[in-house]
């Protein structure tokens, strides 16, 4: 058997989850679900990055676990699951980091650091030097210069010590990546206070979850040499064993090619869950920003992403971002679910929109069960379920009609239609699809003469209370005479 393959999900709880966080997610989901079908035995962790106490929110926490769930992200280790590297919040791990901090000192892969900005700033302009960050000054103080400045009560942080030299990684995504260390200044570790930052977090996390692939976004590409380097100094002191691998995966583009921000409202991953996206739709759109199953072919399942992913394959380019594409893919997610499946996801949505009550009443189930097939095949997401259907479920009194086509479409010569066609009605023996269009089809078509284009379009708003709605003459079956006969007449009184 091969070896194990350990991937995490590290989001920071900071405001609402970005595609393309959820976009990183499913690649990391994917990896370690594709290895597992291949016999490997393979670990999604999802840890918390709270280290920012300022900025990490409950509700950023709650809403991302939100997310997943609702997603079918499911994770084998972290919050909540537990497992055997927790506890899962970075806040929670503290003592560890403290401990770590200490062994990194004391190899002397780090210092104390008492420069303030202002004085780094200072030195930088009076050097000419264009390189920013930290010049080094603190790397090795003199015993009597440091007690100076505690003597003058400064307080210090903890910078780690970058090796000279290059550091280079083989990116599953990018291929040979490499960075001179010149340019990459001693960081900082923690703060004056003491309290951890993410530079020390995620790698000594990374090290001691047994973490074997970390993908994540290009965004960090330049964390990574820091990271690897850190690493290295772990290792020595026992803490890390391996270094992961590293996969950048590409920029998610918005709009004239600026990266997809928080501002930008396509980018708040919950608000597709509100506008009526299904879980697979949306999941299918966000694999194709950086990967794709086949060069002609755009509609999948996860399990078929399962299957065919390979972190290789993913496309080292900016992805952009297409809401149109994401609405088309996730109407034929809609299609594919089936009639019974569409039926179970949609009665929440009527229910919210107060169609339905809940629970559901016998009648209307059976109601539903008959509408569904008629507008099955017309809707691209949930939410044009109560549009579509209420108004087979509305009660008489509070049935409205759509003020804007009512005008078009119930002027004179539509209210004439709307009183052939009650007239046409009102005796029909059987109140059948057949019947009922039949009967109009003799009326208003060869009757009024009227174009059928023209001919229904009247009689549509009068029972629908819209332009567009399921079939008319199946609608008015369910519908049933006495109501359907009743719109009809409450038109005409208009
Ligand atoms: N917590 C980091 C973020 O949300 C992720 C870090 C990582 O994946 O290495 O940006």
């Amino acid at each position: 058997m091969s070896s194990p393959v350990r991937v995490r999900m590290a989001p920071s709880p900071t405001g609402s989850p970005h595609v393309g966080l959820v976009r990183t997610a499913l690649f990391n989901w994917a990896f370690a679900r594709h290895a597992a079908l291949g016999g490997q035995d393979a670990t999604f962790v999802l840890r918390i990055e709270d280290t920012d106490k300022e900025r990490s929110t409950e509700e950023s926490y709650a809403a991302i676990l939100d997310l997943f769930r609702w997603l079918g992200l499911d994770w084998d280790e972290g919050v909540e699951v537990g497992g055997p590297y927790g506890p899962y919040r970075q806040s929670e791990r503290s003592d560890l980091y403290r401990d770590v901090l200490a062994k990194l000192a004391e190899s002397s892969a780090t210092y104390d650091c008492f420069c303030t900005t202002d004085e780094v700033d200072a030195r930088r302009k009076a050097s000419g030097s264009k390189v920013l960050g930290y010049d080094g000054f603190c790397r090795d103080l003199a015993p009597e210069q440091r007690a100076a400045f505690e003597a003058e009560g400064r307080r210090s942080i903890v910078r780690f010590r970058m090796p000279e030299g290059s550091i280079s990684w083989d990116d599953l995504v990018r291929g040979e990546v490499s960075f001179e260390t010149a340019h990459v200044p001693d960081f900082a570790l923690c703060r004056a206070n003491g309290d951890p930052l993410y530079t020390l977090t995620a790698p000594v996390d990374d090290a001691t979850m047994a973490i074997t692939h970390v993908l994540r976004g290009e965004d960090l590409l330049s964390s990574t040499p820091r990271q690897i380097a850190l690493f290295e100094a772990l290792k020595a002191v026992g803490v890390a064993e391996t270094t992961p691998a590293y996969g950048h995966l590409p920029y998610v583009m918005g709009e004239g090619n600026k990266k997809l921000s928080k501002r930008d409202p396509q980018a708040h991953a919950l608000a597709y869950r509100e506008q009526g996206f299904l879980p697979e739709g949306l999941m299918n759109y966000l694999a194709l920003l950086g990967w794709a199953i086949a060069a002609d072919r755009d509609v999948f399942t996860l399990a078929e992403m399962v299957e065919a992913f390979d972190i290789k394959d993913v496309n080292p380019n900016p992805a952009r971002f297409d809401l149109k594409k994401a609405e088309a893919i996730n109407a034929d997610h809609m299609r594919m679910l089936g009639l019974e499946e569409l039926t179970r996801r949609v009665v929440p949505v009527l229910q919210g929109a107060d169609v339905l009550g809940d629970p559901v009443a016998d009648a209307d189930a059976q109601l539903l069960e008959q509408a569904m097939p008629l507008v099955a095949e017309r809707m691209n997401k949930l939410t044009e379920a109560p549009g579509m259907l209420g108004f087979l479920f509305v009660d008489e009194a509070a049935f409205e009609l759509d003020e804007t086509d009512a005008a078009k479409l119930l002027d004179e010569s539509g209210t004439d239609v709307v009183r052939a066609a009650h007239a046409a009605l009102a005796d029909l023996g059987t109140w059948s699809t057949e019947a009922i269009q039949e009967a109009l089809q003799t009326a208003l078509v060869e009757g009024l003469g009227i174009k059928p284009r023209h001919a229904y379009g009247p009689v549509r708003v009068a029972i629908s209370g819209r332009r567009v709605s399921p079939p008319l003459f199946e609608s008015m079956e369910l519908l049933g005479r006495e109501r359907s006969l009743g719109r009809l007449a409450s038109a005409l009184d208009r």
